[in-house]
Protein backbone atom coordinates (compact mmCIF):
# COMPACT_ATOMS: atom_id res chain seq x y z
CA UNK A 1 0.00 0.00 0.00
CA UNK A 2 1.29 3.53 -0.50
CA UNK A 3 2.36 5.60 2.01
CA UNK A 4 -0.08 8.04 2.96
CA UNK A 5 0.90 11.50 1.62
CA UNK A 6 -0.75 13.44 4.77
CA UNK A 7 1.96 11.36 6.17
CA UNK A 8 4.38 13.73 5.01
CA UNK A 9 3.45 16.42 6.58
CA UNK A 10 6.28 18.16 8.51
CA UNK A 11 5.97 18.10 12.17
CA UNK A 12 7.19 21.92 12.76
CA UNK A 13 8.27 24.69 10.33
CA UNK A 14 11.36 27.23 10.72
CA UNK A 15 10.21 30.47 12.41
CA UNK A 16 9.64 32.91 10.45
CA UNK A 17 12.17 35.65 10.99
CA UNK A 18 9.40 38.25 11.63
CA UNK A 19 11.45 40.30 14.23
CA UNK A 20 14.51 41.02 11.97
CA UNK A 21 12.11 42.96 9.22
CA UNK A 22 11.55 46.57 10.67
CA UNK A 23 15.60 47.05 10.70
CA UNK A 24 15.20 46.14 6.33
CA UNK A 25 12.53 48.67 6.07
CA UNK A 26 14.26 51.12 8.24
CA UNK A 27 17.74 50.99 6.02
CA UNK A 28 15.02 51.56 3.29
CA UNK A 29 13.51 54.24 4.37
CA UNK A 30 16.81 55.94 4.81
CA UNK A 31 17.95 55.09 1.20
CA UNK A 32 14.63 56.79 0.25
CA UNK A 33 15.22 59.76 2.55
CA UNK A 34 12.25 58.85 4.62
CA UNK A 35 11.83 59.53 8.73
CA UNK A 36 8.61 57.82 8.96
CA UNK A 37 6.67 55.49 7.10
CA UNK A 38 3.02 54.71 7.01
CA UNK A 39 2.35 51.12 6.34
CA UNK A 40 -1.38 50.54 5.23
CA UNK A 41 -1.01 47.56 2.86
CA UNK A 42 -2.72 44.97 4.87
CA UNK A 43 0.09 41.81 3.66
CA UNK A 44 3.43 44.00 4.54
CA UNK A 45 1.85 44.89 7.78
CA UNK A 46 1.57 40.98 8.33
CA UNK A 47 5.35 40.48 6.52
CA UNK A 48 6.36 43.20 8.46
CA UNK A 49 4.69 42.45 12.70
CA UNK A 50 3.18 39.21 12.69
CA UNK A 51 -0.12 41.01 12.33
CA UNK A 52 -2.75 39.32 10.73
CA UNK A 53 -6.33 41.35 10.66
CA UNK A 54 -8.57 42.92 8.68
CA UNK A 55 -7.55 46.42 9.32
CA UNK A 56 -4.53 47.86 10.90
CA UNK A 57 -1.71 50.36 10.23
CA UNK A 58 2.02 50.04 11.17
CA UNK A 59 4.22 53.76 11.97
CA UNK A 60 7.72 53.35 11.33
CA UNK A 61 9.87 55.42 12.45
CA UNK A 62 14.19 55.44 13.55
CA UNK A 63 13.28 54.70 16.92
CA UNK A 64 9.99 53.14 17.78
CA UNK A 65 7.29 50.70 15.68
CA UNK A 66 3.79 51.18 16.24
CA UNK A 67 0.69 49.39 15.14
CA UNK A 68 -2.31 51.07 15.19
CA UNK A 69 -5.58 48.75 15.30
CA UNK A 70 -9.20 49.04 16.24
CA UNK A 71 -11.13 47.37 19.44
CA UNK A 72 -11.63 44.26 17.13
CA UNK A 73 -7.78 43.67 17.20
CA UNK A 74 -5.85 45.52 19.92
CA UNK A 75 -5.71 41.91 22.19
CA UNK A 76 -4.79 39.73 18.95
CA UNK A 77 -2.19 42.18 17.59
CA UNK A 78 -0.42 42.34 21.01
CA UNK A 79 -0.39 38.64 20.94
CA UNK A 80 1.13 38.29 17.38
CA UNK A 81 3.40 40.51 17.94
CA UNK A 82 4.93 38.73 21.12
CA UNK A 83 4.46 35.53 19.67
CA UNK A 84 7.07 36.84 17.20
CA UNK A 85 9.13 39.24 19.62
CA UNK A 86 8.45 41.86 17.13
CA UNK A 87 9.09 45.19 19.35
CA UNK A 88 6.58 47.22 18.37
CA UNK A 89 3.84 49.49 20.61
CA UNK A 90 0.14 48.59 20.03
CA UNK A 91 -2.24 51.66 20.02
CA UNK A 92 -6.35 51.13 20.15
CA UNK A 93 -8.68 53.30 18.89
CA UNK A 94 -12.17 52.57 18.67
CA UNK A 95 -13.48 55.47 16.14
CA UNK A 96 -12.46 56.60 12.92
CA UNK A 97 -10.75 59.91 13.78
CA UNK A 98 -9.12 58.16 16.92
CA UNK A 99 -7.01 55.89 14.48
CA UNK A 100 -6.19 58.63 12.66
CA UNK A 101 -4.73 60.85 16.02
CA UNK A 102 -3.12 57.34 17.27
CA UNK A 103 -1.44 57.55 13.72
CA UNK A 104 -0.66 61.34 13.71
CA UNK A 105 0.95 61.02 17.36
CA UNK A 106 3.11 58.48 16.19
CA UNK A 107 4.47 60.43 13.25
CA UNK A 108 4.86 63.65 15.64
CA UNK A 109 7.87 65.32 14.39
CA UNK A 110 8.69 63.18 11.21
CA UNK A 111 9.51 65.54 8.54
CA UNK A 112 9.07 63.07 5.27
CA UNK A 113 6.54 60.67 5.58
CA UNK A 114 6.24 57.80 3.11
CA UNK A 115 2.52 56.52 1.94
CA UNK A 116 1.93 53.39 0.05
CA UNK A 117 0.80 54.63 -2.89
CA UNK A 118 -0.74 51.36 -4.19
CA UNK A 119 -2.47 50.46 -0.90
CA UNK A 120 -4.43 53.57 -0.08
CA UNK A 121 -7.79 55.03 -2.04
CA UNK A 122 -7.36 58.60 -3.19
CA UNK A 123 -9.68 59.75 -0.43
CA UNK A 124 -7.24 58.43 1.85
CA UNK A 125 -4.21 59.59 0.25
CA UNK A 126 -5.78 62.64 0.54
CA UNK A 127 -6.78 62.60 4.16
CA UNK A 128 -3.35 61.72 5.19
CA UNK A 129 -1.70 64.79 3.28
CA UNK A 130 -4.25 67.12 4.38
CA UNK A 131 -3.63 66.28 8.08
CA UNK A 132 0.34 65.74 7.88
CA UNK A 133 0.71 69.39 5.67
CA UNK A 134 -1.14 70.55 8.96
CA UNK A 135 2.10 69.22 11.06
CA UNK A 136 4.47 70.89 8.13
CA UNK A 137 5.14 66.98 7.36
CA UNK A 138 6.30 66.52 3.37
CA UNK A 139 4.08 63.30 2.32
CA UNK A 140 6.03 60.80 -0.53
CA UNK A 141 4.06 58.32 -2.56
CA UNK A 142 6.18 55.25 -2.05
CA UNK A 143 5.76 51.85 -4.60
CA UNK A 144 7.57 48.78 -3.45
CA UNK A 145 9.17 49.87 -0.53
CA UNK A 146 8.32 46.91 1.57
CA UNK A 147 7.08 44.59 -1.32
CA UNK A 148 11.21 44.79 -2.42
CA UNK A 149 12.21 43.36 0.81
CA UNK A 150 9.26 40.75 1.13
CA UNK A 151 10.60 39.32 -2.66
CA UNK A 152 13.31 38.18 -0.77
CA UNK A 153 12.55 34.73 1.37
CA UNK A 154 13.74 34.06 4.73
CA UNK A 155 14.54 29.94 5.47
CA UNK A 156 11.48 29.74 7.43
CA UNK A 157 9.20 31.68 4.34
CA UNK A 158 10.47 29.00 1.64
CA UNK A 159 9.86 26.50 4.03
CA UNK A 160 5.97 27.47 3.87
CA UNK A 161 5.94 28.27 0.41
CA UNK A 162 7.38 24.62 -0.43
CA UNK A 163 5.09 22.47 1.90
CA UNK A 164 2.10 24.78 -0.01
CA UNK A 165 4.02 23.06 -3.45
CA UNK A 166 3.89 20.14 -1.94
CA UNK A 167 0.48 20.09 -0.77
CA UNK A 168 -0.91 21.19 -3.90
CA UNK A 169 1.40 18.68 -6.16
CA UNK A 170 0.15 15.97 -3.57
CA UNK A 171 -3.79 16.76 -4.02
CA UNK A 172 -3.27 17.09 -8.28
CA UNK A 173 -1.71 13.47 -8.45
CA UNK A 174 -4.92 12.09 -5.72
CA UNK A 175 -7.40 13.43 -7.93
CA UNK A 176 -6.25 13.66 -11.68
CA UNK A 177 -7.76 10.29 -12.17
CA UNK A 178 -11.38 12.11 -11.80
CA UNK A 179 -10.69 14.28 -14.75
CA UNK A 180 -11.00 10.75 -17.18
CA UNK A 181 -14.73 10.18 -14.81
CA UNK A 182 -16.87 13.27 -16.65
CA UNK A 183 -17.16 15.24 -13.93
CA UNK A 184 -17.77 19.23 -14.57
CA UNK A 185 -14.75 21.77 -14.58
CA UNK A 186 -16.29 22.98 -11.34
CA UNK A 187 -16.55 19.51 -9.47
CA UNK A 188 -12.98 18.68 -10.16
CA UNK A 189 -12.03 22.22 -8.64
CA UNK A 190 -13.86 21.13 -5.66
CA UNK A 191 -12.18 18.03 -5.12
CA UNK A 192 -8.90 19.76 -5.74
CA UNK A 193 -9.58 22.27 -3.34
CA UNK A 194 -11.06 19.48 -0.49
CA UNK A 195 -7.53 17.03 -1.37
CA UNK A 196 -5.53 20.03 -0.26
CA UNK A 197 -7.41 21.08 2.59
CA UNK A 198 -7.05 17.59 4.45
CA UNK A 199 -3.53 17.83 3.19
CA UNK A 200 -3.30 21.21 5.36
CA UNK A 201 -3.98 23.83 3.06
CA UNK A 202 -5.63 26.64 5.16
CA UNK A 203 -7.45 27.26 1.56
CA UNK A 204 -7.08 28.10 -2.29
CA UNK A 205 -4.19 29.99 -2.92
CA UNK A 206 -6.26 31.59 -5.13
CA UNK A 207 -9.52 30.99 -6.89
CA UNK A 208 -8.50 27.57 -8.71
CA UNK A 209 -8.74 27.57 -12.52
CA UNK A 210 -10.17 24.17 -14.00
CA UNK A 211 -10.70 25.00 -18.34
CA UNK A 212 -11.44 22.00 -20.12
CA UNK A 213 -12.01 21.93 -24.39
CA UNK A 214 -12.48 25.05 -25.70
CA UNK A 215 -12.39 26.91 -22.28
CA UNK A 216 -8.81 26.20 -22.06
CA UNK A 217 -8.38 28.76 -24.66
CA UNK A 218 -9.17 31.12 -21.55
CA UNK A 219 -6.61 31.41 -19.68
CA UNK A 220 -7.99 32.41 -16.26
CA UNK A 221 -11.28 30.74 -17.04
CA UNK A 222 -13.76 30.32 -14.14
CA UNK A 223 -14.38 26.45 -14.03
CA UNK A 224 -18.39 26.16 -14.58
CA UNK A 225 -20.96 23.15 -15.26
CA UNK A 226 -19.14 21.44 -18.50
CA UNK A 227 -18.36 17.90 -18.33
CA UNK A 228 -14.77 17.05 -18.81
CA UNK A 229 -14.83 14.61 -21.79
CA UNK A 230 -12.05 12.49 -23.38
CA UNK A 231 -9.95 14.16 -26.11
CA UNK A 232 -10.14 17.67 -24.09
CA UNK A 233 -7.23 19.73 -23.05
CA UNK A 234 -7.72 20.36 -19.63
CA UNK A 235 -5.48 23.57 -17.80
CA UNK A 236 -5.42 23.24 -13.80
CA UNK A 237 -4.03 26.20 -12.71
CA UNK A 238 -4.30 26.17 -8.66
CA UNK A 239 -2.68 26.29 -5.01
CA UNK A 240 -2.35 25.94 -1.44
CA UNK A 241 -1.79 28.11 0.98
CA UNK A 242 0.51 27.49 4.52
CA UNK A 243 0.53 30.04 7.36
CA UNK A 244 -0.53 32.66 4.60
CA UNK A 245 2.22 32.05 2.24
CA UNK A 246 1.23 30.11 -1.44
CA UNK A 247 1.85 28.06 -4.07
CA UNK A 248 1.12 28.39 -7.85
CA UNK A 249 1.73 25.62 -10.25
CA UNK A 250 -0.41 25.01 -13.43
CA UNK A 251 -0.38 21.62 -15.03
CA UNK A 252 -2.45 20.49 -18.38
CA UNK A 253 -3.49 17.39 -18.51
CA UNK A 254 -5.13 15.59 -21.82
CA UNK A 255 -8.37 13.24 -21.29
CA UNK A 256 -6.81 9.89 -23.02
CA UNK A 257 -4.77 9.91 -25.63
CA UNK A 258 -3.47 14.05 -27.23
CA UNK A 259 -3.87 14.57 -31.11
CA UNK A 260 -0.94 14.96 -32.81
CA UNK A 261 -1.40 18.82 -32.75
CA UNK A 262 -1.91 18.80 -28.79
CA UNK A 263 1.10 16.67 -28.76
CA UNK A 264 3.05 19.32 -30.31
CA UNK A 265 2.15 22.24 -27.77
CA UNK A 266 1.86 20.18 -24.84
CA UNK A 267 6.02 19.89 -25.81
CA UNK A 268 6.27 23.05 -27.36
CA UNK A 269 5.17 24.53 -23.90
CA UNK A 270 7.00 22.59 -21.74
CA UNK A 271 10.20 23.20 -23.50
CA UNK A 272 9.62 26.80 -23.29
CA UNK A 273 8.89 26.53 -19.78
CA UNK A 274 12.53 24.32 -19.89
CA UNK A 275 13.59 27.22 -21.60
CA UNK A 276 12.54 29.05 -19.16
CA UNK A 277 13.48 27.52 -15.81
CA UNK A 278 17.30 27.10 -17.50
CA UNK A 279 17.79 31.03 -17.10
CA UNK A 280 16.47 31.81 -13.64
CA UNK A 281 19.69 32.68 -11.62
CA UNK A 282 20.57 35.73 -9.32
CA UNK A 283 21.77 38.04 -11.62
CA UNK A 284 19.20 37.56 -14.37
CA UNK A 285 16.50 40.79 -15.70
CA UNK A 286 12.93 39.20 -15.31
CA UNK A 287 12.89 40.14 -18.76
CA UNK A 288 15.39 37.98 -19.96
CA UNK A 289 13.01 34.80 -18.58
CA UNK A 290 10.34 36.36 -20.38
CA UNK A 291 12.38 36.39 -23.40
CA UNK A 292 13.97 32.41 -22.96
CA UNK A 293 10.09 30.99 -22.62
CA UNK A 294 8.65 33.23 -25.38
CA UNK A 295 11.72 32.26 -27.67
CA UNK A 296 10.62 28.72 -28.07
CA UNK A 297 7.00 29.61 -28.75
CA UNK A 298 8.28 32.20 -31.10
CA UNK A 299 10.62 29.72 -33.10
CA UNK A 300 7.53 27.16 -33.71
CA UNK A 301 5.81 30.30 -35.10
CA UNK A 302 2.97 30.16 -32.35
CA UNK A 303 4.25 33.55 -30.48
CA UNK A 304 0.89 35.09 -31.46
CA UNK A 305 -0.68 32.49 -28.94
CA UNK A 306 1.57 33.17 -25.79
CA UNK A 307 -0.94 36.11 -24.36
CA UNK A 308 0.33 36.82 -21.25
CA UNK A 309 3.67 37.02 -19.58
CA UNK A 310 5.85 34.35 -18.23
CA UNK A 311 5.74 34.66 -14.40
CA UNK A 312 5.64 36.64 -11.10
CA UNK A 313 7.12 35.79 -7.39
CA UNK A 314 4.49 34.64 -5.15
CA UNK A 315 4.56 34.29 -1.25
CA UNK A 316 2.03 36.36 1.00
CA UNK A 317 0.47 37.45 -2.46
CA UNK A 318 -0.28 35.34 -5.20
CA UNK A 319 1.36 38.03 -7.67
CA UNK A 320 4.05 39.95 -6.29
CA UNK A 321 7.75 41.40 -6.77
CA UNK A 322 9.61 40.10 -8.61
CA UNK A 323 7.85 39.89 -12.13
CA UNK A 324 9.24 37.82 -15.18
CA UNK A 325 7.93 40.35 -17.75
CA UNK A 326 8.92 41.98 -21.37
CA UNK A 327 8.93 45.01 -19.54
CA UNK A 328 10.23 43.56 -16.34
CA UNK A 329 13.49 45.32 -14.77
CA UNK A 330 14.00 43.04 -11.88
CA UNK A 331 16.79 41.45 -11.46
CA UNK A 332 16.71 37.94 -9.51
CA UNK A 333 18.73 37.43 -6.47
CA UNK A 334 19.05 34.36 -4.53
CA UNK A 335 15.83 34.34 -2.03
CA UNK A 336 13.18 35.07 -4.84
CA UNK A 337 10.55 32.76 -5.43
CA UNK A 338 8.89 33.12 -9.18
CA UNK A 339 6.83 31.05 -11.83
CA UNK A 340 7.91 30.26 -14.96
CA UNK A 341 4.40 29.93 -17.03
CA UNK A 342 4.45 29.69 -20.35
CA UNK A 343 1.27 29.04 -22.13
CA UNK A 344 -0.57 28.98 -25.94
CA UNK A 345 -4.34 29.16 -26.14
CA UNK A 346 -6.15 29.46 -29.40
CA UNK A 347 -9.98 28.59 -29.83
CA UNK A 348 -11.67 26.07 -29.97
CA UNK A 349 -8.93 23.89 -29.49
CA UNK A 350 -8.16 25.13 -26.23
CA UNK A 351 -4.88 26.21 -24.79
CA UNK A 352 -1.98 24.35 -22.80
CA UNK A 353 0.27 26.59 -20.13
CA UNK A 354 2.94 24.86 -17.55
CA UNK A 355 3.72 26.41 -14.62
CA UNK A 356 6.23 25.43 -11.86
CA UNK A 357 7.42 27.78 -8.73
CA UNK A 358 10.85 28.18 -8.39
CA UNK A 359 13.40 29.14 -5.67
CA UNK A 360 16.85 31.17 -6.41
CA UNK A 361 19.52 29.76 -5.55
CA UNK A 362 23.38 30.98 -5.48
CA UNK A 363 23.73 28.75 -8.34
CA UNK A 364 20.70 29.02 -9.87
CA UNK A 365 17.41 28.09 -9.23
CA UNK A 366 15.61 24.66 -7.23
CA UNK A 367 11.96 23.46 -8.33
CA UNK A 368 9.71 23.73 -5.84
CA UNK A 369 7.38 22.39 -8.08
CA UNK A 370 7.86 18.32 -8.67
CA UNK A 371 4.81 17.29 -9.89
CA UNK A 372 5.40 15.56 -13.49
CA UNK A 373 4.85 17.64 -16.23
CA UNK A 374 2.66 14.65 -18.14
CA UNK A 375 0.45 13.05 -16.01
CA UNK A 376 -1.84 10.17 -17.79
CA UNK A 377 -5.70 10.45 -17.90
CA UNK A 378 -7.28 7.39 -19.06
CA UNK A 379 -10.88 8.05 -19.91
CA UNK A 380 -13.30 6.06 -17.51
CA UNK A 381 -16.89 7.25 -18.34
CA UNK A 382 -19.44 7.06 -15.43
CA UNK A 383 -21.61 3.93 -15.35
CA UNK A 384 -24.01 5.72 -13.47
ZN1 LIG B 1 -0.88 29.73 -11.64
ZN1 LIG C 1 1.16 32.03 -11.68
Amino acid sequence: MPADPLDDRPATMPPLEVAARVTKVRTAMVGAGLDALVVSDLVNLRWLTGFVGTAGTAVVRADELVVVVDGRYAEQAAQQLADHGVPARVAEGRTRARLRELGLDALGGASRVGLEADALTWAEARSWCDDLAASAAETVPVTGLVGGLRAVKDGGEIARVAEACRIAGAALEAVVPLLGAEITEAEFAAELEYAMRRRGSQGPSFDTIVAAGPNAALPHHRPGDRRIVEGDLVIVDFGATVDGYRSDMTRTVVVGEPTAEQRLWLDLVEAANAAGVAAVRPGVRGAEVDAAARAVIDGAGLGELFVHGTGHGVGLRIHEAPWALSTSSDVLVAGNLITVEPGVYRFPLGGVRVEDLLLVCDDGCRPLTTTPKDLPCPPSPRTT
